[in-house]
């Protein structure tokens, strides 16, 4: 999609700080973080919403999103790393994962 700053990231138009990449799933860290290492993770592809990926591709989103969760509760002084999707401030599909504080960690 011609105007997306994902679909941009995606083709290196946009630079970002990549800490996943395969042939279908992305992830970089958000240039506007809410916490330390806040990352997101998308399909390549352009989707609006999660809901609208195939089968297949939501699957390995969040399989990566499970994968880079483990691997920033590691790397983060955090009590759990918390797994989100809006989708309104930008229309391609991304997974916020945010290392948070149980004691701070809004409710939804
Ligand atoms: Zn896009």
């Amino acid at each position: 999609m011609p105007d997306c700053i994902f679909c941009k990231i995606v083709a290196g138009e946009v630079p970002s700080t990549k800490v996943y990449e395969d042939e279908e799933v992305l992830a970089f860290l958000n240039i506007a973080p809410r916490e330390p290492q806040h990352t997101l993770v998308i399909p390549k592809e352009h989707y609006r919403w999660f809901y609208d990926m195939p089968d297949e591709l939501s699957s390995k989103v969040f399989l990566v999103a499970k994968k880079i969760a483990r691997e920033l509760k590691e790397k983060t002084v955090s009590d759990f790393v918390q797994l989100s999707l809006v989708g309104k401030d930008v229309p391609h599909v991304h997974v916020h994962l945010v290392p948070r504080m149980l004691a701070n960690a809004p409710e939804l």
